[in-house]
Parts: C-alpha cells; structure tokens; sequence
C-alpha cells in the first residue's frame, strides 16, 4: 500500500486546531449538522443569484477590497497558519501576501478573460460567452491553508459564482477567517461559506442539486473519492494532487544557483508541498560536486520553532506525516539506498524531521518514485539527457518539473519531452496567478489560475444568431 493510501484510510479526523511545533491543541470545532448544511446550501445558491448579477466591476471592487484585508491583516493570518499546520512564520506572511495578489490579478483581467469572442461563421452573428455555473464545492489541503483556497475563490467569485470551502479539518481557524476576510469584503450574501464538516460529510453535499461543480486539492485518494462522486451526478471536477518533482542538473547549468534553488525547492514548506523538488536528477560529471554541496546545505538547515523568523524548517503539519515519512526513508534504506544525511526524528515534542538527503536509491524503494512529504530529498546520478528524461518521467505524477541547463538543445529536449503540467528552466517550479497551473497523470487534471483557470467553471456557451 502507498503512503498516499495509507493517508485515506486513517482518515475522518477531528476538526481541531493542534500546534505542530508542540503537540498542544488549541482550538476544537465541533461538524456541522444536516440542518446547519442545509442552510448553508440554500443561502449559498442565494449568494449565486446575487453575484451573478454583479458587474465586474461591482465583483473587482470586493476582490480588491479582500486583498486590502489580506494585507493589513497579514501578520495575523499568518500566526494562524502558522499555529495550525507549522509553516515558518517569514513563508506564511508571504502566502498571505500572494493571496492579495491572486485578488488583484482577478480584479483587473477577469472581464478580459470573460470576454465574449466572436467567431466567424455563416451566422450573421456568432460568438462564445462565458456564464457562470453556480455554487462550486471546494475541498481543500492544509499545506498552503490560505494560498490555495484563494487561487479557486478569486476566480470563481470573479466569474459570478458562488463558492462553499471544505477545508481539511486540522486548519479550521484559516478556514473561518477566509470566509470572514470574503464577507467584511462585500462578497456578504452567502457567495462563499466555510463548511466545517468531515471528509466522510463530502459527498453529501456534493450529491445536492445546488452544488454544480467541483474542485478538490489533495492526495490521489481523496480526488478519485470526489471525482467519482461528481462524475455519478454529472457534475465538473477539477483535481489538483500530489506530485514528484524531478529537478535536473546538466553539466552547463550554473552549480551555485542549482544547488541553492534546489534546497529552497526542496524544503519549501517544510518539504510539504505538491511541487517541492523531491528527485534530484544530476549528470554523473557535476554528481560529486553537485551531492557534497547539497548535503552540507541541507545540513546548514536551522531546524525548530516556527514563529521565530530565522527558522528554515519547522515541524511537519501532523504526527502522522512523520510517520509516514520515517517508514519511507527507513524502507529506501532498508531496499539498499544511501542515508547522506538526517534519516531521523528531531525533540521530544513536536513532529519535527531532520533535513534528509538519500542516494544510490533502487527501483523498488519508496524515495525512487513516490511523493516524500517532508525534507527528503532523492539524488539520482544520470550519464545524459535521455537517462534523465526517462528517470524525470518514471512516476505515477506529473505535475511540475525544473531542468537546470545552459544548453538550447537540452532545453528544447526537457521542454518537450517531460510529461509534466510545467517545467521550469533554470528556476524552481512556482505558482504565478498569470501562468495556468495543473497537473498530468495522476496529478489531476484542470488548471487553476490565469485564463485557464478561470474558465474552468464557466458555461462555454456557444451564441448563433441567425
Ligand atoms: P488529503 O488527505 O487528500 O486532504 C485534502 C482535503 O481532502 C482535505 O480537506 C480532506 O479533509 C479532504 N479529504 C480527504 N479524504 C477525502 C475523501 N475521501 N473524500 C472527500 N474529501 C476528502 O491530502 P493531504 O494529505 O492533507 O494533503 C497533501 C496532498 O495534497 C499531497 O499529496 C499534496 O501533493 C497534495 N497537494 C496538491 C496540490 C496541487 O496543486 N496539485 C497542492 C497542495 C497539495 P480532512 O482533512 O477532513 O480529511
């Protein structure tokens, strides 16, 4: 069984706010009830009706409003994001920040990105419009608690739809002040409502007639559950899921940039995100350079509390992502692979893991190929490019990759042949509200943000007018 399987299985969590760094909970919210959801629902397809009917311009005046918030409030948000799922408290300022962003950006291109496009035809006018679809459900991770519930919500309320969040259960204070940050905005008619329910409540209100669509950010199991329940009822999905990020390094890359790229890709988030940099792909020439440089960055790493702002890496989200990490990491070594560094449990409280670099990993061991969801990182020597590419591919994801290269060909090569939603050249893989961002194979399909991401849940409705 995988990781990703073990983590649908020990699910239906309570829904509680626990402090990572210390094990302490601080917040506990009882589900809501049949009565209390039905509510919910029914004023959310109200707040469908009301939105719909905005201008955009009605809709970017809000948006801009809730970017406002989003920034006075930062500090703020960010204590709670950092309280609940144990980011550094420097990162969880900075998703707040690109949350204002994500706003901005909606505010002013949503019109352009929803502008009706004419097509010539024998008709005497013809065009395609875009309408919005109504109430979306939004399931959601805690890993990027704000980030990724803001990337859905400013599009989807730009394109006049309403939006219900159910956020995972252990980041509920987020979650309520997401909706309050929408509602003090303007957005104050049902448009978008926190539903603290469980994963097993999920397909309930995904079943009911006023929710029309879907989107979920998560592991595999929880996006076939949704998925397969949307496409019962004839409903659009949209599946954000986990990836295994190769990062290349070819001889002409610059070896400085690569490896302090590489170590900021991997431990992103404490090593928690769906596009950290998880195999590291080297060409044999720089592989010794290249290994000593890593291990002694990855060693240089200041493990510890997450609100002091020169802390790296901080705890891990929950006990059982370290647990889940640890059997990873013991059953590569125990399959043969290297320990270069870390490999262990950090404190005595807290789910804190020491920065890990394995190598030598064979084919069978779980750091070859599944998505390690911590400071883990893979190294894997390669003898050219085609090695590399056919090493980048061999996984069940495909969701981002970053080749490291100052050759046009070996570019060109990467660019085309990595079987991934984006590749990053000499960068590490990024979301930006301008460029679409999704996955391949079983890291989901759709996109979100730019224009793609926006027309995800509209109706492309063909107009003829004879
Ligand atoms: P998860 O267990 O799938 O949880 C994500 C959300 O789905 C939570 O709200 C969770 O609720 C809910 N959920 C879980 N099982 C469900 C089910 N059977 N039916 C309906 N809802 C269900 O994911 P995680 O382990 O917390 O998050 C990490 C995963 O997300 C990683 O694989 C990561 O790569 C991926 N991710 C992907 C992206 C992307 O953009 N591609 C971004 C961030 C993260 P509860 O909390 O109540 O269980």
């Amino acid at each position: 069984m995988t990781i990703a399987a073990r983590r649908y299985h020990r699910r239906a969590m309570t829904i509680a706010s626990v402090n990572p760094a210390t094990g302490e909970t601080f917040a506990t919210f009882e589900p809501l009830g049949a009565a209390e959801i039905e509510q919910k629902l029914q004023r959310s397809a109200e707040g469908f009706a009301v939105n719909r009917d905005r201008s955009f311009d009605e809709r970017a005046q809000r948006m801009r409003k809730a970017a406002e918030i989003l920034e006075s409030r930062a500090s703020a948000y960010a204590r709670t994001i950092t309280m609940e799922m144990g980011k550094p408290i420097t990162a969880a300022v900075a998703e707040v920040k690109k949350c204002a962003m994500v706003c901005r950006h909606y505010a002013d291109k949503a019109q352009e990105y929803l502008a009706p496009e004419p097509i010539a035809t024998d008709a005497r006018e013809s065009y395609v419009r875009f309408d919005p679809l109504g109430v979306v459900l939004a399931v959601m991770p805690w890993n990027f608690p704000f980030w990724q519930v803001f990337r859905f919500a400013a599009p989807a309320l730009m394109a006049g739809n309403a939006g219900l969040l159910k956020h995972a259960s252990n980041v509920p204070q987020s979650a309520l002040a997401i909706e309050e940050i929408l509602r003090e905005a303007g957005f104050d008619s049902g448009e978008f409502q926190t539903l603290l329910i469980g994963s097993e409540q999920v397909a309930a209100v995904l079943d009911d007639e006023r929710v029309k669509a879907a989107t979920l950010t998560g592991s595999e199991p929880a996006g076939a559950s949704v998925a397969s329940t949307a496409a019962k009822r004839i409903k659009k999905s949209v599946l954000e899921l986990g990836g295994s990020d190769p990062f290349v390094v070819m001889p002409s890359a610059d070896l400085d940039a690569a490896v302090k790229t590489g170590i900021k890709a991997r431990i992103v988030n404490n090593g928690q995100s769906c596009i950290a940099a998880k195999r590291f792909i080297v060409h044999e020439e720089i592989a010794d350079a290249f290994e000593s440089r890593f291990v002694d960055a990855m060693n240089a790493l200041r493990v510890g509390d997450p609100l002091d702002e020169s802390t790296d890496v901080g705890p891990l989200a929950m006990p059982q992502i370290v647990n889940d990490l640890e059997k990873q990491v013991s059953a590569s070594i125990d399959a043969g692979a290297k320990l270069l560094t870390g490999g262990t449990r950090l404190a005595t409280r807290g789910n804190f893991y020491a920065p890990t670099v394995l190598s030598d990993i064979p084919h069978d061991a779980p750091a070859y190929a599944e998505e390690t969801f911590g400071p883990v990182a893979s190294l894997f020597r390669v003898k050219d490019a085609d090695e590399a590419v056919r090493l980048a591919n061999a996984t069940e994801f495909g969701l981002g990759a970053s080749v490291w290269t100052n050759d046009p060909s070996e570019t060109e090569r990467f660019v085309a042949d990595i079987e991934s939603g984006q590749v990053f050249v000499n960068a590490m893989v990024a979301s930006d509200p301008r460029m679409p961002f999704g996955g391949v194979k079983h890291s989901g399909f759709g996109r979100e943000l730019g224009v793609y991401g926006i027309r995800e849940f509209v109706n492309i409705k063909t107009v003829w007018i004879a």
